[in-house]
Order: structure tokens, then C-alpha cells, then sequence
């Protein structure tokens, strides 16, 4: 079983390079422009076409087991493979919670049987994510778990932030934290700014979420923990980040594809798809964020996808559920709003949704390297496209760039030499 993808353009870690990639038996065989034996190989003609090691998502909600009415295992990686996503990893707060060896091995399975790319199981940083006692982490680990996480919450109790970091160290977990000081949200609509004045919602300061960063990058530091910070939406938690990593500290950050493109103002309309957690921030905090990519400060891309029911966004804005559903969009607004105006070159985008990601959590992938598993994304660099929220494969339509144009669409993604998505849909 073998597949040659030719005339496209290999992503590589030196750079873009013309070239033909093997797959043989879900593995990379070969790749370059001569040298290797095609025999009688499936040909894909990639003309036009970047040839990227399959994107890695280290934050999402696949919503399964217990809210399926949003988001199943076999939805959500569906939508994943479409959006050119090949490893996921999942987040903890599902019903039951995922603080138990027995729910990890559940999504497992499930993933296995049902889904179409990788799955990799976050456990809870607390039992029943209450912020209190600690999960298991140990056992977490043992059945497939690649860090732990209240997301969703903050530990608001710092103690019992300290607590986690350093048992988790133990097991060479990173954490990750949901930054938000719920306090200080005080039930806020929306960024606290022009904005929410203009518009008469109650505003979420940022200080909500730097102050839990900060926090939490001083406790990591404190005991030398592994910590990965969330979601960073602000031109503040990226400074603060910033000087906890220049002091040695052992932290690695991401943000999200909303908060490079979408801002508050997108609010006007009070259309509840917008409604997110952390709040679309402003114009200059996407400006510092960019900034943040590109001097290494934050360290990968992340979807935070969180699909929702309508029933859940149907509402007045302040009621909303946060969360944006994320897969099917991630490439094309981040191409569109880093690669189109020349912040980034498509090869150090890319590398913030492949090896970074992969690196962080130890995870295989993000490579094109011989004898790496096939896990492959054909990209289509200058396709351009209107999203259309009724053709996502995610359960969850909520998305505020439903109807935007936005250039870069996966044409084609590989999971182990298998075709997951084909570009038909
Ligand atoms: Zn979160």
C-alpha cells in the first residue's frame, strides 16, 4: 500500500522545498526528488499544494462522554481531519469528568473505534474539577492522559494551584491553566472597554486573566513545574509570560485563532457566537500576540474548539455559552491573519501548528521525517473561501466568522497513510 504525493511543496524544518513524499505502509517512506522506488503507488497530484506534517491541536472540547448533543469523538475528529488536524487533544470537562483512569481509557477506545485522527486525553488537574483534592495523576498518566487540566475553571484556591504543579511535576505532566479570575470577571459579557460601554454589556477586565498568568508562571517558577498557560488573549499575559520565561522558568504558552483576527467590536450585533472565554480582546492586543508568536514568547496555536448545541447560544448575549467552535477554521484565519499580511512565512505559521505543539506535550507527529507515521496535510495556500457554518462536520455551528472570507483551506489531510478527509465536503 503505497502513495506518492507529487509536485507539491514539502514543508520542512530549513524551509519550503519542491519535492515528492512516500507513504508506504502508514509511514513516510521517502522523501525529496529522486532516489526511491514509486513502484505501483496511488499518485496525488499536490500542484499548488503545501505538503505540511498533519496540524496538532494541544486544546479542545470533543464534548464526549456526557454533552454528545454538542460534540461526539466521531464528530469532532471529523471536523478536525477537515480542518487539516491530525492529532487532538481533548479537554477534561466532560460528564463524567475526565479525573479517572476509566474515562481516559473511555475516550481512548472511543477515539479508536469511532474517530479518524489521534485523540489524546488531558485529565482534570482536581477531582470533579472543583479546584479542590487532586485527580490521580499518576493513574491519569498510566492510561494515556498527556497533561492535566481544570480548563474551563481556574484553581481559584493558589495553594492548591501550588499543590497540583508540583505533584504533576512528579509525573513529568505539564499543567494547564485556565487563566481567569472569576472574581474579577464578575459575571462580564465581553472585553472591558469602548466596546462594552458603547454596546451596554458588563465588561471582563484583563486583569481577570493576567493576574491568574502571573500567579500561575510564579508558582511554576516557585517549584520548578512544568506549566503551560492557556488561551493568552492579552497584550499583558503575553509580557508577563515573557518575563517569567527570560527568568528560566519552565512555562510555554498559547493563544487561539480568534484573538489573532477577531476583536470586540465584532461583538456589535451581539451576535452570542461571538461570546467566548477569554473575550475577544482588541485590535492592539492581536498586534502583541503576533508579536508574542513571533518572538517565541507564546509557543503554538491552539483551537480551544468548543462546539456547542444552538439551544446553548440562543439566548440574550450575557446568558450565552462561551465557546467558539474552532477546527474547520483554524488554518484560514490564521493564514489570513498572519501569513496574507506578511506577519509570518507560511513555513513559521505552520511550525506554531505542528512541531511546537508536538514538542510541548511530547507528542508524535509534527514531522515529515522518514519512519514517522504518515500523519499529512495538503494545503492549499491561496484558496479562497466563505465559511459557511451549515457545512461544518462539528455538531457545533457557532462560529463568528461564519460568512467571512478568509484565504489558506486544507485540500487533503493523512492520518498513518490514511485518507481522512478528501476535500469533497
Ligand atoms: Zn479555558
Amino acid at each position: 500500500m503505497k502513495i506518492l504525493i507529487q509536485n507539491g511543496d514539502l514543508v520542512l524544518p530549513d524551509g519550503i522545498k519542491k519535492g515528492k513524499l512516500l507513504i508506504e505502509d502508514g509511514k513516510i517512506a521517502a522523501l525529496g526528488d529522486s532516489g526511491f522506488e514509486t513502484g505501483d503507488a496511488e499518485v496525488v497530484d499536490a500542484t499548488g499544494l503545501l505538503v505540511s506534517p498533519g496540524l496538532i491541536d494541544l486544546h479542545s472540547h470533543l464534548r464526549e462522554p456526557g454533552f454528545e448533543y454538542k460534540e461526539t469523538i466521531a464528530t469532532g475528529t471529523r471536523a478536525a481531519a477537515k480542518g487539516g488536524f491530525t492529532s487532538v487533544c481533548c479537554m477534561a470537562n466532560t460528564k463524567p469528568v475526565n479525573d479517572t483512569a476509566a474515562v481516559t481509557e473511555l475516550i481512548r477506545l472511543k477515539a479508536e473505534r469511532e474517530g479518524v485522527v489521534r485523540v489524546y486525553p488531558i485529565g482534570a488537574a482536581t477531582k470533579g474539577l472543583k479546584g479542590e483534592e487532586l485527580a490521580e495523576m499518576g493513574e491519569l498518566k498510566e492510561s494515556g492522559a498527556v497533561a492535566v487540566s481544570d480548563d474551563g475553571k481556574s484553581i481559584a484556591d493558589a495553594n492548591r494551584m501550588r499543590l497540583a504543579l508540583t505533584y504533576a511535576s512528579h509525573f513529568g505532566l505539564p499543567v494547564v491553566n485556565h487563566p481567569e479570575d472569576l472574581n474579577l470577571t464578575n459575571n462580564g459579557a465581553m472585553n472591558e472597554g469602548y466596546w462594552s460601554t458603547v454596546l451596554g454589556l458588563s465588561g471582563i477586565t484583563r486583569a481577570a486573566e493576567e493576574t491568574i498568568i502571573a500567579r500561575d508562571c510564579h508558582l511554576a517558577a516557585l517549584v520548578n513545574a512544568r506549566l503551560h498557560v492557556a488561551h493568552v488573549s492579552t497584550a499583558g499575559g503575553a509580557d508577563i509570560v515573557r518575563y517569567y520565561k527570560a527568568k528560566g522558568a519552565n512555562i510555554t504558552a498559547e493563544t487561539a485563532p480568534h484573538y489573532l483576527y477577531a476583536t470586540d467590536e465584532w461583538v456589535d450585533g451581539y451576535d452570542t457566537s461571538t461570546r467566548v472565554s477569554p473575550p475577544l480582546r482588541t485590535k492592539d492586543d492581536a498586534a502583541s500576540l503576533i508579536a508574542a508568536l513571533k518572538d517565541g514568547t507564546i509557543d503554538c496555536i491552539a483551537t480551544d474548539h468548543a462546539p456547542h448545541h444552538i439551544d446553548d447560544k440562543n439566548l440574550e448575549y450575557a446568558l450565552a455559552s462561551t465557546g467558539i467552535s474552532g477546527f474547520e477554521t483554524a488554518l484560514g484565519v490564521c493564514w489570513t491573519a498572519l501569513v496574507v499580511p506578511g506577519h509570518m512565512k507560511p513555513e513559521e505559521l505552520l511550525s506554531c501548528m505542528t512541531s511546537a505543539p508536538a514538542k510541548l506535550f511530547s507528542l508524535p507527529g509534527g514531522t515529515l521525517a522518514v519512519g514517522e507515521p504518515a500523519d499529512v496535510a495538503l494545503i492549499d495556500p491561496s484558496a479562497e473561501w466563505v465559511v459557511d457554518s451549515s457545512s461544518f462536520l462539528s455538531k457545533g455551528k457557532n462560529t463568528p466568522f461564519n460568512g467571512k472570507k478568509l484565504t489558506g483551506r486544507v485540500a487533503r489531510t493523512f492520518v498513518g497513510g490514511v485518507c481522512v478527509y478528501d476535500g469533497s465536503v
